[in-house]
């Protein structure tokens, strides 16, 4: 099978191309080649010019007329899913979404996706030859195999870019941090995370947060939300803190190597994804651990 990777998130491209590459030849079309070519795809393919949704999708285009791609997998970033959509009009193809695995066992394309916020896997045979995968469809590991590089020119979009505003708080990736200390409402206001910043750097941690600490309260910028309308995120050391553990939160850190809950009720649903459960209270429960690390 034939398999066109995209993605404008490098972390995400590497992942797609890592997922397909035992399983298909691998074309990867990228932004960034040197860094690309060390994940083994067949082909490399540098774009040239503004990555802009339409002139990717155009570039898109003409690739599967020349190469006729058994599938065109797209990392689902806001660019990702616009190219997505462009490309199932201009090359009447059938798109599927928010993708978290796929087997293209017997050359069939079957793709599995999470449903009623993240309660039900629903795994699907349906035709798609586009399909957006979510961050994490596999480890993103480097491969000695050969790649050919060569170069797109992209054409011009007719998207102009008027202006561009930081997100308030400062950019933060979490998707790319080892080790993450993430607080829920247990946190009980703003004023403590002054209580846990302290701790998060003596683990080497990054901050992170569920929906209510992000989103409802703004106690922590939106860009620092784990989960199902959040960052999917894949530490190596998750610390959930006062975090219930809801379906929608589980869905963006299940792929955490080793997770750490401290929550005061015992029968929290986040003890079920943990490695180690610490029940008590939160501040309690860091002031010792950050004694411990000092030591
Ligand atoms: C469509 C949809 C999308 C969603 N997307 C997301 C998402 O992306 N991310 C997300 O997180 N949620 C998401 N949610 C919300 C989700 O359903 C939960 O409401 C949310 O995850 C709960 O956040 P929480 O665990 O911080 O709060 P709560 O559920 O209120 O849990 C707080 C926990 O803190 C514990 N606690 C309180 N005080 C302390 C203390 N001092 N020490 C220790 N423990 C303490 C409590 O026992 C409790 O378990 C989504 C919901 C919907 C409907």
């Amino acid at each position: 099978m034939k398999v066109l990777a995209f993605s404008d998130s490098k972390t995400i491209l590497a992942q797609i191309i890592s997922r397909f590459r035992d399983d298909a030849e691998v074309h990867a079309l990228t932004h960034d080649t040197e860094f690309t070519a060390k994940f083994g795809a067949a082909k490399t393919i540098g774009m040239k010019g503004d990555i802009l949704s339409g002139s990717v999708a155009k570039a898109i285009e003409k690739m599967q007329s020349d190469e006729g791609y058994d599938l065109i997998a797209i990392g689902s970033t806001v660019t990702g899913r616009e190219v997505a959509g462009m490309l199932a009009t201009m090359l009447s193809l059938h798109a599927v979404s928010e993708v978290n695995s796929v087997n293209l066992d017997g050359g069939k394309i079957t793709t599995s996706r999470f449903f009623y916020g993240g309660k039900s896997l629903l795994t699907e045979e349906s035709g798609a030859k586009i399909a957006v995968l979510a961050p994490g469809i596999a480890e993103a590991k480097e491969s000695p195999g050969k790649t050919e590089v060569s170069e797109i020119q992209l054409e011009p979009s007719a998207v102009r870019i008027v202006s561009k505003t930081d997100k308030k708080g400062g950019s933060v990736d979490i998707e790319k941090a080892q080790i993450i200390v993430s607080v829920g409402r247990g946190l009980g206001k703003k004023e403590n995370l002054e209580k846990v910043e302290p701790f998060a750097k003596a683990v080497h941690g990054e901050i992170a947060g569920s929906r209510p600490v992000c989103l409802d309260y703004g106690w922590l910028s939106e860009d620092r939300q784990v989960g199902l309308s959040g960052k999917k995120v894949q530490p190596k050391l998750y610390i959930a803190l006062g975090i219930s553990g809801q379906i929608q939160h589980i869905a963006g850190m299940r792929n955490s190597k080793l997770v750490i809950a401290v929550n005061k009720d015992k029968s929290a649903p986040i003890f079920e994804e943990a490695d180690y459960g610490i029940v008590g209270d939160l501040f309690d429960v860091i002031a010792k651990l950050k004694e411990k690390v000092a030591q």
